[in-house]
């Protein structure tokens, strides 16, 4: 083989044997300070600079490194390289496959536009193929699209020679790779600063909320609302008044406030399952008056089943054509701001006896915005706190509302002197599924793991998404072998669930748990349910290590015996062993 081939193959090795840990890196300038690195150590250059493209339309170096007894990288301060003055090199340069190449005796380092930007160097003798010191070499960073990100320009080859193709194509790939993982760093410490931002937003949120629960919100509205239905009446001159809200998502009535109804006829409302649907002939578009409907039953008779729903009373004896009659109606929609629909005012019975005059009609109207706007700001507040509260991909409660909630129902089992139990989960080599089947999918399973987790609890029990691919589960009166049970039932019922999202459509993920009961803590803990909690956590945290390192897809809990430590796992199959630790 060739020397050149055979050393730009050496090169190559040399570079593979970097790029994992390059793809693996983190944060940009610890990547940065990798590649230049790297391009020294198996490249076969003394120096390399990093030069990245800064919105000013200017290279700034970010990194440089040198071999040791190489002359050392040296920039004067603020040093910076115009992208027109680059533009300028590379326009009258010489290629060498993709990377760019200018001799340090070119008349171009004269060029005005181009000599103050690079530092001179005075020319000295040397031949053809030889490396001047001035000679300048870049290897291009590309982004999207191939715009330019950057420059990796090393210097002083240790041969001494300009590079042949060979080597130039392989600063080229490593170049491109750089690029690669240079774009990977930047989506993610993008991402991780999106997220960053989300979670201090959502903390803020959360507090604002902490001032005033939705149980409270609900019972003002519900005072607000009975209020607002008794005015409409008593002011207003009818007998009865109904408010109705449509459940969130459905076409389903339900009765929130009433003036003048028995109760026994509000639960012969609520039993009979008002729809929508059902109102549709009171609010036929030949009964609208101002933005609400008047029904007058004797040209727009009523359905029967709608009649047997509502319970209609019989008329007066004295009702005569022309008078306010049971089977009349006054309907007046309920829209919020953006003028959705979210509910219905029924209005009934006139105490004079007599239809109501269009502007009567428009007074109700205006009782009926008030509650309509007193329902939607209390529909957003339960929007915007359950947001505040939840984990947006899962839509479990979030740690800090979990720990809160958790703390809260230990507190209560300690002090009945109750038993409980927490597991922490986490899902087996879920890095793999991200790495095997996309984020986008990991995302979907994690999704799918929580409903599930969530599914196979107790109402009482509590679930959160503790971070990444952990979740964490509280289960209140539980002693430890209940809870073994649960975290066992919970380990089968993800271990037997095909997320069907792969091509193959078999995607499976495992968990494993580590167990911890109140049992497992000193008493003395008990006296305080916050400490109690953590160290709960911490004793299910370590169980579950215990779970990963004994083989996954398992349940751990360590039964502590004189100071040893024995974890107890349950296994795939069902079985248990006993695993003695120092
Ligand atoms: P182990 O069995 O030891 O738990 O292995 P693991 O791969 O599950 O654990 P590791 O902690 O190494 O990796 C967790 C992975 O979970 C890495 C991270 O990218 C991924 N992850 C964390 N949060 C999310 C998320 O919201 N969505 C997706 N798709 N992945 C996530
Ligand atoms: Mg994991
Ligand atoms: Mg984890």
């Amino acid at each position: 083989m060739e020397r050149s081939a055979k050393q730009a193959l050496e090169r190559l090795r040399g570079v593979l044997g970097v790029a994992r840990s390059i793809s693996d890196s983190h944060d940009e300038g610890e990547l940065l300070d990798l590649i230049s690195t790297s391009v020294c150590e198996h490249l076969g250059f003394g120096r390399c600079i990093i030069y990245i493209l800064e919105p000013d339309s200017n290279f700034r170096a970010r990194a440089g490194a040198n071999l040791p007894g190489a002359a050392p990288v040296e920039l004067p301060a603020g040093y910076k390289i115009p992208l027109a003055a680059y533009q300028r090199v590379e326009s009258g340069c010489e290629r060498i496959g993709g990377v760019v190449y200018l001799d340090g005796r070119s008349p171009l380092l004269s060029d005005p536009e181009v000599a103050p930007h690079f530092i001179s160097t005075p020319a000295s003798a040397g031949g053809a193929g030889e490396w001047h010191p001035a000679s300048l070499l870049f290897a291009p960073l590309l982004g999207d699209g191939g715009t330019l990100i950057g420059l990796l320009n090393p210097d002083d080859p240790l041969d001494g020679k300009l590079p042949d193709p060979d080597s130039a194509l392989v600063l080229e790939s490593f170049a491109s790779l750089s690029s690669i993982a240079l774009k990977l760093v930047r989506a993610n410490s993008e991402a991780a600063a999106r997220v960053r931002i989300l979670e201090a937003q959502r903390q803020q949120v959360a507090r604002l909320f902490e001032a005033s629960t939705t149980l409270q919100r609900e019972i003002q509205l519900d005072a607000m609302l009975s209020e607002m239905v008794r005015t409409m009446a008593e002011a207003g001159g009818f007998s009865r008044v109904g408010l109705m809200l449509l459940e969130p998502g459905s076409s389903r009535l339900r009765v929130r406030a009433t003036y003048g109804i028995s109760s026994e006829q509000v639960r012969h409302l609520l039993d009979n399952e008002l729809d929508l649907e059902d109102f549709a002939p009171m609010m036929r578009p030949e009964a609208r008056i101002s933005r609400s409907y008047l029904l007058d039953h004797t040209r727009f008779p009523i359905p029967d089943e709608l009649l047997a729903a509502l319970s209609v009373p019989d008329a007066r004896p004295d009702w005569k054509p022309g008078m306010w009659h049971p089977l009349d109606s006054l309907t007046i929609p309920l829209y919020d701001e953006e003028s959705a629909l979210i509910g219905l005012i029924s209005i009934d019975e006139p105490v004079n006896g007599l239809f109501p005059e269009p502007y009567h009609v428009e007074a109700l109207e205006y009782f009926a915005d008030q509650c309509a706007t007193a329902v939607s700001q209390v529909t957003r507040f339960r929007r915007l706190e359950s947001l505040a509260h939840t984990d947006g991909l899962t839509r479990l409660p979030n740690r800090a509302t979990f720990m809160s909630r958790m703390l809260r129902s230990l507190a209560e089992c300690i002090k009945r002197e109750a038993p409980a139990a927490l597991l922490f989960v986490d899902l087996d080599h879920f890095k793999e599924i991200n790495d095997s089947y996309g984020h986008l999918n990991g995302d979907l399973v994690l999704r799918a793991v929580g409903r599930r987790l969530r599914n196979s609890l107790r109402t009482a029990d509590l679930i959160g998404r503790y971070g990444g691919e952990e979740f964490v589960v509280f289960l209140p009166e539980t002693p430890l072998p209940n809870a073994l049970a649960a975290a066992e039932k919970l380990r089968k019922r993800i271990e037997s669930h095909t997320a069907g999202l792969a091509e193959d459509g078999h995607l499976k993920a495992t968990i494993s748990i580590g167990v911890a009961t109140t049992a497992d803590l000193d008493p003395s803990v008990l006296a305080n349910p916050e400490h109690a909690g953590k160290r709960l956590m911490a004793l299910a945290d370590s169980a579950l290590y215990q779970a990963k390192a004994g083989g996954r897809n398992r349940v751990s809990h360590d039964f502590s015996l004189n100071g040893s430590h024995q974890y107890r796992f349950t296994t795939p199959s069902g079985g248990a062993r006993l695993r003695h630790l120092a």
